[in-house]
């Protein structure tokens, strides 16, 4: 329909980015479509409306010139080709119209800039200019252009690296790594929620320590959850010696994650010992002792999130509880009054005590190096 439509509008069309991306993988369902039209973005949606027997919809977004509308159960997003230039202060960038080799210039990832031809001549082409089937099939994540123009353009896009290296189990090209790190600082032009948005897709990802890794690798953790980085290094007084307890929350979020996708659990695993950094103590008799790191990380979770501009809700709340409850899951179920908190807590399974169990799963203990050297 979309291909007829460009037909009689006589403009060429294209289908681009994740679905592409994701068709070749052969990664389940992608929800969204995105279309590309050489000409009216707008014009063109209007007209495979027109052309659906159900006649959807067209949402219009008039600032950025796009449409969209829902088919089949999927939201089709259509764009006309366009070229941008960002300036310093803003990831908006001025845009004009341009081709499709401008517009797969504009894309963040060459594995995103992959476009299949609706046109007859052409029709299901793949153009491909910056060899993101190599990519594809490579599993790596490379920037189209200069990664220090495109990272600096648009500095989410840091994190949208990092985010989909987590989901794909990519690496990150090494001149793009580098380039990671030298910009991350620009990261602060991005908006919290944006930025909760990547953290959250990296930690619903199949193993997350990949994501987080990446990020404390690139020193982006440290600009965004300081809490985990305090964590990271072992002491050692009198011979005796702590756990890496940053390495260690990696380890134990992937084994969550092993065992559920509920994010808030996930959050919870991430966070469960932020305590630890400020309680902790050497003392003479006990060694190194995190006492009340509990309570003062429960505390904690609270200022990140808000922080972060999440929302202080009940799911909030659950973390904090979580985080409070994870040295001692035997008791869980009882100390929880908020009924809210408790219907979370029911709804993530009988299995929740084992899980919090597997939060304090010292794998690291009993191998204190292998997560650290996995990684570097
Ligand atoms: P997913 O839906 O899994 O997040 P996606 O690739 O579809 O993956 P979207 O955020 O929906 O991600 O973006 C759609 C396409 O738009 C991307 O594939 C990419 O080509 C382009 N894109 C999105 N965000 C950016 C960006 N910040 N910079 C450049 N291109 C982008």
């Amino acid at each position: 329909v979309i291909s007829l439509a460009a037909k009689e509008l006589q403009l060429e069309s294209y289908v681009i980015g994740g679905f592409v991306r994701d068709y070749i993988l052969q990664r389940g369902e992608h929800k969204d479509i995105d279309i590309v039209a050489v000409g009216s973005g707008i014009e063109l949606a209007k007209k495979v409306s027109s052309l659906l027997p159900h006649k959807p919809k067209v949402q219009i977004f008039k600032t950025y010139g796009t449409a969209m509308l829902r088919a089949y159960d999927m939201e089709v997003e259509f764009v006309g080709a366009r070229k941008e230039s960002y300036s310093e202060e803003s990831r908006n960038p001025e845009v004009e119209t341009g081709t499709l080799e401008d517009d797969q210039n504009r894309r963040d990832f060459t594995i995103n800039a992959l476009a299949l031809s609706l046109n007859d001549e052409t029709y299901g082409d793949l153009l491909d200019p910056f060899n993101g089937l190599q990519d594809l099939s490579a599993g790596v994540i490379r920037t189209p252009l200069d990664p220090d123009v495109t990272y600096s353009d648009d500095p989410l896009r840091m994190l949208r690296a990092i985010r989909f290296a987590s989901q794909l189990q990519f690496r990150i090209e090494k001149d793009s790594l580098q380039a990671i790190t030298r910009n991350r600082n620009r990261i602060k032009i991005i908006s919290r929620e944006r930025i909760v948005d990547e953290l959250n897709k990296i930690l619903l990802s199949p193993k997350p320590s990949v994501g987080f890794s990446l990020l404390h690798k690139t020193g982006m953790l440290g600009l965004l959850l300081p809490e985990l980085t305090a964590l990271e290094g072992i002491d050692e007084i009198e011979g005796q010696r702590h756990k890496d307890n940053f390495w260690h929350t990696l380890e134990v979020v992937d084994n969550i994650s092993e065992n559920t996708n509920d994010l808030w659990l996930r959050w919870a695993a991430l966070l469960h010992d932020i305590g630890k950094a400020p309680t902790k103590k050497f003392d003479e008799n006990l060694g190194w002792t995190f006492h009340g790191h509990e309570f003062v990380g429960s505390k904690m979770v609270y200022k990140l999130f808000k922080r972060l501009k999440m929302p202080l809700n009940e799911k909030m709340k659950f973390v904090q509880k979580m985080v409070y409850m994870s040295s001692r899951p035997i008791v869980l179920s009882q100390e929880v009054t908020d009924s809210a908190v408790r219907r979370l807590i029911f709804d993530a399974g009988e299995d929740i005590e084992d899980l919090m169990t597997l939060c304090e799963a010292d794998i690291t203990t009993k191998n204190p190096r292998r997560y650290r050297r996995y990684h570097n």
